[in-house]
This record gives structure tokens, C-alpha cells and sequence, in this order.
């Protein structure tokens, strides 16, 4: 996903390297390439700007210049930012202190919502949990039995209303599925949610009831990293109209060029807790910025 931005930024750095001390007119060469970098990389441009800013003025500081190898300093600097902008800490789900812990999954159709269930069901399971899915999508006929199809290939039970029933209300399957998973001592609850193919009130709203009829502990944006710019604005309209407290990746293996999933962090204010990258159960895991930064610079 990020090769273009690891070929620009390691030649940028060759650069750097093949410098004994630094001017501040190449330290300026230098913000400018890594600004087309990040660009071109699609990374969002007020992040752009503010990265740049910061690297440059730790670069500009005395200390860098007075340093046997300012190469390496600057390089350390784009890596702090870098996973500065990226979230600093990795952080994981937090468990309520009063099982089940309630986990809403919210985004767009297609964005990989069904199978996130699938892969985070398995990853709690792993981490000796007991987890149960909920079919809360009933917008999209097939996406009950595929959810159940993921859940059994995880080995994860999943709640969802008796067929037959015509369209049920997403809203009452949710929290019957709560009342199911306190019966029987499930303790993380996952709800998958319909999506759309793009923004939309009804879709907001549905969202915004299910969240308020189960109180999840932690709302999910799920969101593919694929789809460039509109990754942010989407997640921002997620974040006014639902409420997101982070953001999972997916996708990530990819071949676009990523840098606008990069931004989403920031722009947000959420932290990326999770990364998908693939299509398989076991392509996931927490998302830790420092090693997507260093993934990045080589
Ligand atoms: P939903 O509509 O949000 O529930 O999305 P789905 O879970 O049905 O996923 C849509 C498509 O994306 C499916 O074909 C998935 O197999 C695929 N998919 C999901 N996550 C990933 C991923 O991380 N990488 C790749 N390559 N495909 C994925």
C-alpha cells in the first residue's frame, strides 16, 4: 500500500545521507521533497502542512545542526512525527468494567465491516474472550447468512433474528442480542451495522439509534483504506453523525497509495486501533503507529 511513499521518502533520505553538515537551504530541499512525497502519496494536505512545519522546525533546532550525522537526526524526526500523526500509542479495545463489553462496527457497504466482525471475533477469542456476533444488517439480504458464514469459519457464535421474519428492526436485534450474550456470559458483544454505498441520513440515523439503544462501549468506524480522500470525509461524517470513538484500516494490502487512511488519525482526533490486510481471518491485528512508521521509512 505505502511503496510509493517508501520509494520517495528513502530517496529523500539518500540524499540527506550523502551530506556531511546541513545548510538550512538543504534542510528547505529536503521539507519540500517530503512534501511532494506525502502528496503525492495522497496524505491529506493540512497534515501535510503541519508535518512539514514541525520536521523542519526540529530540524532547524541548533541542536540538530551541531550533530556528527544531522542526516540521522532528521530522519529520527520524521519517524516521531510520523507516528505522531499516525496516533503515538497503539490502543486497544477498552473493556467495560461490567461485562459485555459492546463493540459497534459502523461504514460504508463494501468497506469490510462482516468480515472485521469475523476477524475481530477471532482475535478476541484468541485473547480468551468469549465473543458473540450480532446480525445487525438487515438492509442487505444476503448479509445475515454471511455474517453467520464468518462467524463459523472464525469458530464465534452469532445472534441474528429467526429468518422469516421479513425485515426486522435492527434496533430490537441489537438489543435482544445483549440481553442474549448477559444470559448466556458472552462478554464482548460485536454489532455489525448496515451500510451504504455513500453517506446518507437514513443510513446516520439507523446508526445513531442502534448506538443509542445499546450503549457501546467502543463505536468502530470501519473504512477502507483504498478509497483515498473520501476515507476522511466519510469518517468525518461518521464521527458528527454517530460518534466514533477509532478507526480500523482495512484493505491495507492494497495497492493505492494510502497516504489519505494515513491522515485519518489526525484529522479525526480518534486513534486507528485496528488494521486489516487481507481477506483471510488472521490478515488483522492491532495497529501500532511506530511500527507503521517504520514500515514506512524503511
Ligand atoms: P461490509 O459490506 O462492510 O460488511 O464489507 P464485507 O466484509 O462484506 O467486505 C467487502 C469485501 O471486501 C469482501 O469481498 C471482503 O472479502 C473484502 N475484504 C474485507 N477486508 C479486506 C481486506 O483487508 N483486504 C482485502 N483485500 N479484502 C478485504
Amino acid at each position: 500500500m505505502f511503496d510509493t511513499l517508501q520509494d520517495r521518502l528513502s530517496t529523500v533520505f539518500k540524499g540527506l545521507r550523502s551530506k556531511g553538515r546541513l545548510t538550512e537551504a538543504d534542510i528547505d530541499a529536503t521539507m519540500r521533497e517530503i512534501r511532494i512525497a506525502l502528496l503525492e502519496a495522497d496524505v491529506n494536505l493540512g497534515v501535510v502542512k503541519e508535518f512539514v512545519a514541525s520536521v523542519k522546525a526540529g530540524a532547524l533546532d541548533s541542536e540538530v545542526s551541531k550533530a556528527l550525522n544531522p542526516s540521522q537526526q532528521i530522519i529520527k524526526i520524521v519517524n516521531d512525527e510520523l507516528v505522531s500523526i499516525l496516533g503515538g500509542e497503539a490502543r486497544t479495545i477498552r473493556f467495560a468494567k461490567r461485562p459485555p463489553t459492546v463493540i459497534m462496527l459502523a461504514g460504508l457497504q463494501g468497506a469490510g465491516k462482516t468480515t472485521l466482525a469475523g476477524k475481530l471475533g477471532k482475535w478476541l477469542r484468541d485473547n480468551k474472550h468469549a465473543p458473540l456476533l450480532v446480525a445487525a444488517d438487515l438492509q442487505r439480504p444476503n448479509a445475515v447468512n454471511q455474517l453467520q458464514i464468518v462467524g463459523e469459519r472464525a469458530g464465534v457464535h452469532v445472534f441474528a433474528p429467526e429468518p422469516g421474519n421479513g425485515v426486522g428492526d435492527p434496533v430490537d436485534v441489537a438489543r435482544r442480542a445483549i440481553a442474549h450474550a448477559e444470559a448466556k456470559l458472552y462478554d464482548v458483544v460485536i454489532v455489525d451495522t448496515a451500510g451504504r454505498l455513500g453517506v446518507d441520513q437514513e443510513l446516520m440515523r439507523q446508526a445513531a439509534n442502534i448506538k443509542a439503544a445499546v450503549e457501546p462501549d467502543e463505536t468502530l468506524f470501519v473504512v477502507d483504506a483504498m478509497i483515498g480522500q473520501d476515507a476522511v470525509n466519510t469518517a468525518k461524517a461518521f464521527d458528527e453523525g454517530v460518534g466514533v470513538d477509532g478507526v480500523v484500516l482495512t484493505k491495507l494490502d492494497g495497492d493505492a497509495r494510502g497516504g489519505a487512511a494515513l491522515s485519518i488519525a489526525r484529522v479525526l482526533g480518534k486513534p486507528i486501533m485496528f488494521a486489516s490486510n487481507g481477506e483471510g481471518l488472521s490478515d488483522f491485528d492491532m495497529f501500532h503507529p511506530d511500527r507503521m512508521a517504520s514500515r514506512i521509512l524503511g
